[in-house]
């Protein structure tokens, strides 16, 4: 079963410094992992979402009536790490009055025309609900970082280390805020391999009902695939902190991503112990004065 242990191994250590080689693209393929063999693995991965797919339909609802917090979770991944698909998965047992998803793309012009965590700022989620972020603030020190050429030279001069060293002391400034205000903020990095993202390419190449997920300028970013890595493993490892904690998810096989995501997600929830609103004695009192008008 999967035991805080467990995924502690997924955690990003705040201060480390994150080398993604050293995070498994496949479990199967770990140590403990080879010892329960793959069928295990599946078998178990689909208990451990099956579980927490119904935990979370309570656990939300205890979110949204204590209406005390919020909490956002935010998915980053190369293209095709499946994304969609554990979110779809995770959250498919939720209240969509209680869930708020937002995918966000390159920015518009409007939205480069203002402080880079704008956008995200009108997208938070309220009191009581889940948000989610399909992509976050985090691209512009990741696709961003990658591709330099698309800042804007006249405004911000060229980027050199400060600058993404600003950034990620604004993210985290950011996120501390959140937190200081209620909102319990885990982040995910879906990490799959090379040869993973080939062979689902290569699926949605062959496979007619796949075609329409092909995009041609994702083959374009997997050509700078070692400078995303890089900026991943800058970017965890200057913004993983103790309230806004990220993990590095192996998404090889997509059941042990979604599996895992969704123990953290329900584990983080339940730790902070939520409770139904109190009702005070006058509250009883006029409850039960409306019960005796009814049955009369
Ligand atoms: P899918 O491909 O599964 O539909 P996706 O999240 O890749 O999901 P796309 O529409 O393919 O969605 O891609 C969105 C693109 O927008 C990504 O390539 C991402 O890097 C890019 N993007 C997001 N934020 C920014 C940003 N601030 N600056 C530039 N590009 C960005
Ligand atoms: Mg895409």
């Amino acid at each position: 079963m999967i035991t805080e242990a467990l995924i502690e191994q997924f955690r990003v250590k705040p201060g480390s410094n994150v080398n993604l080689k050293e995070f498994p693209t496949d479990w199967a393929g770990t140590e403990a992992g080879k010892q329960l063999g793959k069928e295990i693995i599946k078998q178990r991965s689909e208990e451990v979402l099956a579980r927490n797919r119904k935990e979370l339909e309570s656990t939300q609802e205890l979110l949204y009536a204590s209406n005390s917090h919020s909490v956002l979770l935010i998915f980053q991944a190369m293209d095709a790490a499946g994304k969609d698909g554990t979110i779809r998965h995770v959250m498919s047992g939720v209240d969509p009055h209680g869930c708020q998803l937002f995918s966000f793309k390159k920015p518009s012009l409007e939205e480069l025309d203002h402080n880079f965590l704008w956008r995200f700022m009108k997208s938070l989620p309220e009191r009581g609900r889940i948000g989610i972020f399909n992509r976050s603030y985090y691209e512009d020190v990741l696709v961003v970082k990658v591709h330099p050429e698309w800042i804007d030279e006249a405004q911000f001069g060229k980027p050199d280390r400060k600058f993404w060293e600003k950034r990620y002391e604004d993210i985290n400034n950011f996120e501390k805020h959140l937190a200081r205000n209620g909102t319990l903020v885990l982040k995910f990095f879906l990490h799959l391999s090379k040869d993973e993202q080939k062979k689902r390419f290569l699926a949605r190449l062959t496979d007619a009902s796949k075609h329409w997920k092909f995009n041609e300028g994702d083959l374009a970013e997997r050509e700078h695939w070692q400078d995303y890595q890089k900026a991943y493993e800058e970017a965890l490892s200057a913004t993983s902190t103790r309230k806004a904690p990220w993990h590095v998810i192996p998404a090889d096989r997509k059941y042990v991503a979604r599996a895992l995501v969704a123990e953290i997600v329900v584990t983080a929830i339940n730790a902070m112990k939520l409770e139904y609103p109190k009702v005070s004695p006058e509250q009883m009192e006029r409850l039960a004065a409306a019960k005796a008008i009814l049955e009369k």
